[in-house]
């Protein structure tokens, strides 16, 4: 076997996000596995052919990321937008299940009830694995529902893309930022996805965290795994708990605050340490949480009914948009974009150090992706030399540390 020198190249940065389109471009020739301590990579097992190599080199998140575009506005942090606002779906049971405000399951139902989509391409629990994701395809409120909240674990949402491209239909898509950037890419090269796939959303994003972070929550709430029958990270509340079913019917369970910010953040895979664009900014529609900021600037986890941030890229995603709120399917409030920076402190703070985490991949000799339309000196320029140096010199300690 020949290896691709894609994925030889990725494989040496450690820049896979886990997205799978290589596995489904590569067809055969591209397993998916876990592999420790709990993150989604791919395996190849067959010389890949020429055009496959090919097409992996330019739609790979973790080779290349390329957002182009037009908007009205165009932020270094927040990327391009349409519309800003805040809001939540007004099913009152959506709203409490989903991860914030429920309004990308209430976009996505809407999709489906208008016609636009036959389909939604998603992540929901795998049925088999509890703390894992599986994709789903869902036809169906009811399974758009099911499928809602956030789940802190590896997702490979286009591992089958082709086969959904191959299908009769359209899709909608949702996924990680990364996931959005390689679909986009794949656009450039099969025509058949923006024919297909009129409705890309997306999630700002901090990270996927292995699933030895789900594991750590297990241990800390008393949760065998080989009992747990169900897991959720969040939803249920804004932002809710981390919650494990167990086999006897209980549930044990453990505050946002802690399973994300004690447990999982620490967890998270190298490529998001080194994200262009964790805002979703090549989504139709992204959105994330608005939190309210405390008395310290600090978001504030306290449990309140959900609010999701809304960010309307393009201009599918603003007819989408426009006609969701006519229908009443959600319900929203405009927002001035310079508020985004007290809901979303930690994306600023990493949108501004890029350019020094990639200076530090260079330096230590790692391959560094190509990233383009993505205004990193402009969101670099925002802060000043020492938190660069500081950057740097952290993520240098790092790398050299985990090679030792
Ligand atoms: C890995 C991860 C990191 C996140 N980081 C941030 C962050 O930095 N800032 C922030 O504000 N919010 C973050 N979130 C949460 C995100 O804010 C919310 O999902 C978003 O606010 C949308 O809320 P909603 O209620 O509209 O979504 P919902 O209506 O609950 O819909 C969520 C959608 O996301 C999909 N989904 C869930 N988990 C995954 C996954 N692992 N991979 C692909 N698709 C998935 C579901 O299928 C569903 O369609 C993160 C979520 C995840 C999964
Ligand atoms: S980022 Fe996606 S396409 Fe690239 S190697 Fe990983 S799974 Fe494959
Ligand atoms: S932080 Fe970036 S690379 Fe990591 S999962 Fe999120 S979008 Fe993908």
């Amino acid at each position: 076997m020949t290896p691709s020198p894609a994925l030889t190249r990725v494989a040496r940065g450690d820049t896979c996000s886990g997205c799978g389109l290589c596995a489904s471009l590569g067809g055969d020739a591209v397993e998916l596995a876990t592999v420790a301590p709990g993150y989604i990579r791919p395996r190849q097992v067959a010389t890949l052919a020429p055009d496959t190599e090919a097409a992996i080199a330019v739609t790979c998140p973790g080779l290349i990321v390329d957002n182009c575009g037009d908007a009205p506005h165009d932020d270094p942090l927040w990327g391009r937008w349409r519309i800003t606002a805040t809001g939540h779906a007004t099913d009152a049971g959506l709203r409490h299940h989903a991860s914030s405000g429920g309004v990308l399951s209430a976009i996505l139902d809407h999709a489906l009830a208008s016609g636009l989509v036959d389909r939604v391409v998603q992540t929901g629990s795998d049925p088999t694995r509890p703390l894992a994701n599986a994709t789903v395809v869902s036809r169906s409120a009811a399974e758009v529902f099911a499928a809602a909240g956030s789940r802190y674990a590896g997702s490979s949402p286009l591992a089958d893309i082709v086969a959904q491209l191959d299908a009769p239909g359209c899709l909608a898509f949702v996924g990680k930022p990364c996931d959005v950037n390689a679909l986009r890419a794949l656009a450039r090269i099969d025509p058949r996805v923006d024919a297909k796939v009129p409705l890309m959303l997306a999630f700002f994003c901090a990270g996927v965290p292995s699933g030895d972070g789900a594991r750590r929550i297990l241990a800390a709430i008393d949760a065998p795994e080989d009992q747990v029958t169900a897991f959720r990270y969040r939803g249920d509340g804004w932002p809710g708990q981390a919650t494990a079913t167990l086999a006897d019917g209980s549930t044990r369970g453990m505050s946002y605050h802690d399973s994300w910010g004690q447990i999982l953040a620490k967890e998270i895979q190298f490529r998001c340490k080194i994200c262009p664009d964790a805002i979703g900014g090549a989504a139709d529609i992204a959105c994330a949480d608005a939190w309210y900021g405390d008395a310290k600037g600090y978001p504030d986890f306290t449990e309140q009914a959900g609010r999701s941030l809304v960010m309307v890229r393009t201009a599918r995603g603003e007819d989408i948009y426009r006609a969701a709120l006519a229908a009443g399917t959600i319900a929203v409030e405009p927002l001035d974009p310079a508020a985004i920076v007290r809901m979303q402190p930690s994306q600023v703070r990493r949108k501004r150090e890029l350019i020094a985490r990639l200076a530090a991949v260079a330096a230590t000799g790692r391959p560094v992706p190509r990233y383009s339309g993505v205004r990193l000196a402009a969101a670099a320029r925002q802060a000043p030399l020492r938190q660069h140096l500081r950057s740097f010199a952290g993520l240098v300690r790092r790398i050299v540390q985990r090679r030792a």
